[in-house]
């Protein structure tokens, strides 16, 4: 396995206040590597210092062999960056959004290819404030792609979408990382972690507690004696949604 980053004994404070506490990982290529926590955990403080988007107080980022110390601007040549939705301009078509992001990456890429890839191309020439909450995360994924990037950063992408929208968007970010992108993202969705990360790492209050595949720490937690206090159902209350309203049948 190739590590695509390695960040080591990271660091970040607020004035006195310590977000992140000397955090230590790194990311092979080709995964989807999750990082979890509660609400002020310091996971997106973690991952706009990655995206070069905040500074760090101290410790050391490479990405794609390069230092985010020295070559910052190289770096953000092989990532892409999902904007939160407000980031983006109401009033103009999906179109004329990507021909904007490609004139501020200086890149050029076919708009309906693009958006072939998240299921948009009949929105085209929609406005974005037209689209619903799931169409907009998956409207951010594809610009995150203009730059046909190595390795993605996607901050909490299904907040606030209903389950359908929200397993589209983990079939699209699989089919993301099936075309070799790397995959970093934020949730505090336990079953996202569980169905989408191959690694993750769990933060709280600035540090790493556990980091490995869900699969593993499931089984620790087994093999250490843990039982659930209820017998579980073999499916739940999303199953039953999901299966009377039907995952494909909606756009959402
Ligand atoms: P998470 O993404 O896990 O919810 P954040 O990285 O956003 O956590 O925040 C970690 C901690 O740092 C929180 O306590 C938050 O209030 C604090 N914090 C984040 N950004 C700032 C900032 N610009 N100034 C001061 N404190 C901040």
């Amino acid at each position: 396995m190739n590590t695509i980053i390695t960040v080591k004994d990271l660091v970040k404070d607020y004035g006195s206040f310590k977000a992140v506490k000397g955090i230590s990982f790194d990311v092979y290529e080709g995964e989807i590597f999750g990082l979890l926590g509660p609400n002020g955990a310091g996971k997106s403080t973690t991952l706009e210092i990655m995206e070069t988007l905040r500074d760090k107080t101290s410790g050391e980022i490479i990405i794609c062999g390069m230092s985010l110390d020295k070559e910052p601007d190289n770096i953000k040549k092989i990532i892409g960056v999902q904007l939160q939705t407000s980031g983006y301009y109401p009033g103009l078509t999906l179109i004329e959004l990507i021909h904007l992001f490609c004139g501020l990456y200086n890149t050029g890429v076919d708009p309906m290819a693009l958006l072939k890839i998240v299921n948009l191309t009949e929105k085209a020439k929609n406005k974005y404030k037209e689209l619903s909450g799931g169409q907009k995360q998956r409207f951010s994924i594809a610009t995150t792609l203009i730059n046909k990037p190595k390795i993605i950063f996607l901050d909490e992408p299904t907040t606030g979408l209903d389950p359908q929208a929200r397993r589209n968007l983990w079939d699209l970010i699989r089919n993301i990382r099936g075309q070799g992108t790397t995959v970093i993202i934020t949730t505090h969705y336990m079953d996202e972690a569980e169905q989408l990360c191959d690694r993750i790492a769990i933060l709280d209050e600035g540090k790493i507690i556990s980091l490995d595949s869900p699969d593993k720490m499931i089984d620790d937690l087994v093999s250490s004696g843990f039982e659930r206090a209820k017998q579980v159902k073999s499916a739940n209350l999303e199953d039953v949604f999901i299966h009377l309203t039907g995952k494909e049948m909606r756009d959402d």
